[in-house]
């Protein structure tokens, strides 16, 4: 008997990690290293599972693919040219499929974004984090303002129109004045995206140590959102509307990409580090024996994850450090924790015990609730955990009967 074709119209997102940087700073947790040595081996690697990707889901149609890190800015502009001819060659691009690429000011230049331009990135997301100098060093970055607003400039005068600009407040020591001011210079260039990220001390990191030390103290709470709203504040004066907690556009300039995560939608990944979310005959295909993980079952998705060790990614010989099922309970439960940071669109709710707890929420001032959708108010976007908890604790399996 002849199997049934496997559908992979599902997935139309692929992630790809470069996970190199110019040194590691004190906050990240991200899966990367400081130096370039191994780029070389490492994109080779990168570019083999690639292949082995497209091999095994002939004919999958990409809607958006993101090359994050790491920065991948910083890594040979003809090895980067080599991972999207690999991606071109196995995968189809949509048309007006979104190609971005994450960029440190540091390794940005207008030659360097013409280049980036020609291997076909559409779209640079740029690490500019802070302008204010003592918050820069704080963050260990590598650039100054003078540098990051230079490289903004740089990658519109290549000719990028869709440029978004990371930003990071409640950093120590960053008052609401040096915040405000920081947001308007950037907002000044005219970007069509901004992210502003509250300062996180992730576990692990040398931050966090120094937090646990006393060696820094962190902004209290009350600044952090103080310096949220400030942010909605002065980019929806500039014409970015909030569409996700921490993330400003114009219209139509959203991260068709990072929309991918916050719909819960299926997505590719590959290089170190990476995580994939595939429905489990897409997963079945791709992914090594997965012997010893839970069984399948009614399985609605699987997770899978890179090793994080560079060396063991170029071997080749254990890409995959991990496979999780995802059930349909728990893949609601996620829908709701990702779907409702969704300021604007909102979340659409179809479980019944979800759905009560809705009106519930929506009486206590947390929620719009139109009785098909759930968007966060304002008091809801400060409390947005326990509110996406409540929701998700509250669901009882049964579907809303339309
Ligand atoms: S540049 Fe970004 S990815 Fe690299 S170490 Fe710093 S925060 Fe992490």
């Amino acid at each position: 008997m002849i199997a049934a074709p496997v559908d992979t119209t599902t997935v139309r997102a692929l992630y790809v990690h470069i996970p190199f940087c110019e040194r590691k700073c004190s906050y990240c947790d991200f899966t990367s290293v400081g130096g370039v040595q191994r780029q070389r081996p490492y994109v080779a690697a990168l570019r083999a599972e690639l292949r082995r990707i497209a091999e095994a889901l002939p004919g999958t149609r990409l809607d958006t693919v993101f090359i994050g890190g790491g920065t991948p800015s910083l890594i040979d502009t003809q090895l980067l040219t080599e991972i999207l001819d690999e991606i071109r060659t196995g995968f189809t691009l949509a048309a007006g499929a979104e190609v971005t690429m994450e960029a440190n000011p540091s390794s940005t230049t207008e030659r360097k974004a013409e280049q980036w331009l020609r291997a076909g990135v559409n779209r640079i997301s740029l690490g500019v984090q802070s302008l204010e100098p003592d918050v820069l060093a704080f963050l260990e970055r590598v650039h100054d303002a003078d540098r990051a607003v230079g490289a903004v400039r740089a990658v519109q005068r290549a000719g990028f129109e869709a440029v978004n600009t990371d930003l990071i407040y409640a950093a120590p020591g960053l008052d609401d004045a040096r915040w405000r001011s920081t947001l308007e210079r950037i907002l000044d260039l005219g970007c069509t995206h901004l992210s502003c990220y509250e300062l996180i001390v992730e576990e692990g990191t040398p931050l966090a140590s120094a937090v646990e030390r006393g060696e820094v103290r962190t902004a209290d709470a009350d600044t952090a959102l103080r310096q949220h709203w400030t942010a909605v504040e002065l980019a929806g004066r500039a014409g970015l509307r909030q569409y996700e907690i921490s993330n400003f556009a114009r219209p139509g300039a959203e991260c068709r990409h990072n929309l991918a995560y916050w719909h819960n939608d299926f997505y590719l990944a590959a290089g170190v580090g990476a995580h994939g979310h595939l429905p489990p005959r897409v997963a079945d295909l791709i992914l090594p024996s997965r012997e010893g993980a839970a069984p399948a079952g009614e399985a609605h998705a699987v997770r899978y994850w890179h090793t994080d060790s560079i060396p063991d990614y170029i071997s080749g010989s254990h890409p995959i450090a991990g496979v999780e099922y995802v059930d349909p309970a728990d893949s609601v439960s996620e829908s709701i924790l990702v779907g409702l940071r969704l300021t604007e669109a909102g979340l659409p709710l179809d479980d019944r015990g979800a759905r009560r707890e809705a009106e519930t929420l929506r009486e206590a001032g947390l929620i719009e609730w139109d009785g098909r959708r759930a968007r966060v108010t304002a008091r809801g976007q400060e409390l947005l955990d326990a509110v996406a908890l409540r929701l998700v604790n509250a669901c009882d399996g049964v579907a809303h009967a339309s």
